[in-house]
C-alpha cells in the first residue's frame, strides 16, 4: 500500500519553459515534475530528460518548452499496490518516479527514494519486533 508514501505533486504546464520546470524540482527538492493540462497528466519531465535533451545538445533552457521533452506515455500505479510492485516496475523501467492514480485523478508520486525509505522503516519495525521478544 502506497497511503503515506507519496510525495507532494510538483506540476507544469507543457507550455512552460523547461527553466521553470527546473526551478520547481530545485525549490521542491523533487527530481521530476508531472505535467498537467488542467487535471490531466500529459507527460513526466525529470532531471534526465534535462541533462539529455537540453544540455546535451545544447539547446536553451528559456526557449524549450516542457512539452518538447517530456515523456508522453507515463507510467502509473493506483495506491493499493505494493511497493515492491512499484520497485519492481521502477527496476524493469529503468525511471524513477510513478505518479500515483486514483479513479483518475492523480494524487501523488512515489520516488524511488520514498520506496527505499518505507523499505528501510519497515525492517527496521521488523528489527525492533524481534528485539522486543528476544528480551522478553
Ligand atoms: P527518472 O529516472 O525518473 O529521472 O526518469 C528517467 C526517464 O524516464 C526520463 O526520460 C523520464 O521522463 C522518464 N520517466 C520517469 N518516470 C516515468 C514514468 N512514470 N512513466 C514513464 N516515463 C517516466
Amino acid at each position: 500500500m502506497l497511503a503515506g508514501k507519496t510525495a507532494e505533486l510538483v506540476t507544469v504546464t507543457p507550455d512552460q519553459p523547461v527553466f521553470e520546470a527546473v526551478r520547481k524540482m530545485d525549490q521542491h527538492g523533487v527530481g521530476a515534475v508531472l505535467v498537467m493540462r488542467g487535471q490531466v497528466l500529459v507527460g513526466i519531465l525529470s532531471e534526465r530528460d534535462y541533462a539529455r535533451k537540453v544540455v546535451l545538445l545544447e539547446r536553451s533552457s528559456r526557449s524549450t518548452r516542457v512539452e518538447q521533452i517530456m515523456t508522453t506515455e507515463v507510467v502509473t500505479v493506483e495506491p493499493q499496490q505494493s511497493v515492491a510492485h512499484c520497485m519492481e516496475v521502477m527496476t524493469r523501467r529503468r525511471f524513477r518516479h510513478l505518479p500515483v492514480v486514483m479513479e483518475g485523478r492523480v494524487i501523488g508520486v512515489v520516488s524511488i527514494g520514498d520506496l527505499v525509505k518505507a523499505v528501510i522503516e519497515d525492517q527496521q519495525a521488523d528489527l525492533d519486533a524481534l528485539q522486543r521478544y528476544i528480551a522478553s
